[in-house]
């Protein structure tokens, strides 16, 4: 029998704020245990809190660019359960009245169309606490309270996407747009991205949806991937063995690259939601969601369609360039400066990304400033240098901070050598040096050209013009056909 893939995703983003959700503890990451604490945080008896602004604010701006209503009086629920890391005994969260419903976002998974994925909504909650435990010490736990009460956003999507793949997409979509709205880091493997994938198979033309199993555990867009192929493939075997699958959390076990059941239906919460007295609903004027929505940067998408349309980009490179809003916005600085989109974009997506991702620098901190490389493209395009040389260069102003191209080309002597009587004479010397190779050219071996052209830009280090090369070498090779 086949089957259908059915995926929900909920993903918790940590929201960029300086202070904590409910008091104004600071949320940075690394600091010494329990530095950034007090009694809002830590739960003690009577310690009121007081809703961060901010983090209403970001709230709003992703229920925005996600296409959400905004709930104008949404209410912090309580959500009980006993954990030594949550102080209170409960966590602050938002239930059935979230303050964002309703959402949307389009994703494109390679060789299909666009498709739609709802957003079934997004809530403002706090984070708990981390539990620490000693590798020497056994049976001893230590509560490290930095992260209690720093700000999350939950955001539900609707069962809608039928692969691992378009689970990836929608990810990757979402994150982009918290990026690009600067609300969160979209760091998976410290945690401030984290996603649990609801995975279920059904046989094609059911309409009810199979029992689910909830993934967890899944620190990078390559391990949700295989996490939830692994799960699809795991129930397909039970049905196929004659077994049901039950409704439980599986961990992804990143060693062993499978799922491991953690915890079954039976054992799971009944959290016993109720309104939090110590806060009121959310109130939100208008005015200020519309100032709010005014406020919004252009998203990744409209971006990537404008690169597009504007400067007449492929799509796969469009997408490359604004996969992140400060790598677009060197592009187009450096096409402000040099009018020849295509080629700053091969530059971009081939030299400087290498350089980038190899040095693991991003591109906030690249050396190479927009104006450097397009002064560096000006000189290829004026035939100064060629394309091989320019890519020496490159490495020297990305090693030494340097952007001014043509103060490395003078003095590492690189100029491209245009002369013709002087490229007329190396190639002359080629073909004395190489008699063999000029005769198999002559039995017709084309293949022999290039190695002829390689042999003429050794003699000049690179530095002949690649074009007239060709058109010497073939002048010279006809006036000496037998
Ligand atoms: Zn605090």
């Amino acid at each position: 029998m086949d089957f259908e893939v059915v995926i929900g995703l909920e993903v918790h983003a940590q929201l960029r704020t300086k202070t904590k959700i409910f008091c104004s503890c600071a949320t940075s990451f690394g600091d010494e245990p329990n530095a950034n604490t007090c009694p809002v945080c830590t739960g003690l008896p009577g310690a009121l809190p007081v809703l961060n602004r901010r983090v209403v604010e970001y709230a709003v701006k992703a229920g925005l660019a996600t296409n959400c209503q905004i709930v104008n009086d949404s209410v912090f629920a309580r959500k009980n359960y006993f954990y030594p890391d949550l102080p209170k005994g409960y966590q602050i969260s938002q239930f059935d009245r979230p303050i964002c419903l309703g959402g949307y976002l389009d994703i494109k998974v390679a060789g299909q169309e666009q498709k739609r994925i709802g957003i079934t909504r997004i809530h403002m909650e706090e984070d708990a606490g981390k539990l620490v435990h000693p590798e020497h010490l056994y049976g001893v736990s230590y509560v490290d309270y930095n992260r209690a009460c720093v700000p999350l956003l939950e955001i539900v999507s609707e069962p809608d996407m039928r692969s691992s793949a378009e689970a990836v997409a929608y990810l990757r979509a979402l994150r982009d747009i918290l990026v690009y709205l600067e609300i969160c880091d979209g760091n998976m493997e410290e945690g401030s991205f984290r996603c649990d994938a609801n995975v279920s198979i059904r046989p094609f033309g059911q309409q009810e949806f199979g029992t689910r199993a909830e993934l967890k555990n899944m620190n990078s867009f390559r391990n949700v991937q295989r996490a939830i192929e692994y799960e699809v493939e795991r129930q397909r075997k039970v049905i196929a063995g004659g077994g049901q699958v039950v409704q439980e959390t599986r961990l992804w076990d990143v060693e062993k690259a499978m799922t491991i059941s953690m915890r079954g239906k039976e054992e799971a919460h009944d959290y016993r939601y109720f309104p939090d007295p110590d806060l009121l609903p959310v109130q939100i004027p208008a005015e200020w969601i519309s100032d709010l929505g005014a406020s919004l940067p252009e998203l990744p998408q409209a971006k990537k369609t404008r690169f597009i349309s504007t400067y007449e980009l492929a799509e796969v490179d469009a997408e490359g360039l604004t996969s992140s809003r400060a790598l677009a916005d060197f592009f187009e600085e450096a096409v402000k400066r040099f009018a020849n989109p295509k080629m700053v974009s091969n530059w971009v997506m081939s030299e400087l990304l290498r350089y980038l991702n190899d040095e693991k620098t991003s591109i906030d901190a690249c050396p190479v400033t927009p104006a450097g490389l397009a002064a560096l493209l000006a000189m290829i395009e004026a035939g100064t240098i060629s394309g091989k040389i320019a890519k020496k260069v490159f490495a020297t102003m990305y090693r030494e901070r340097q952007n001014d191209p043509a103060a490395i080309v003078a003095a590492q002597g690189l100029v491209q050598i245009d002369d013709t009587s002087a490229l007329a004479e190396v190639v002359r010397q080629v073909l004395a040096a190489n008699p063999a190779e000029v005769e198999k050219y002559y039995g017709g071996k084309q293949k022999v050209f290039g190695f002829l052209v390689g042999q003429v830009m050794r003699q000049t280090r690179g530095q002949a013009n690649p074009g007239l090369v060709n058109e010497l070498l073939q002048q010279q090779l006809d006036a000496g056909r037998p």
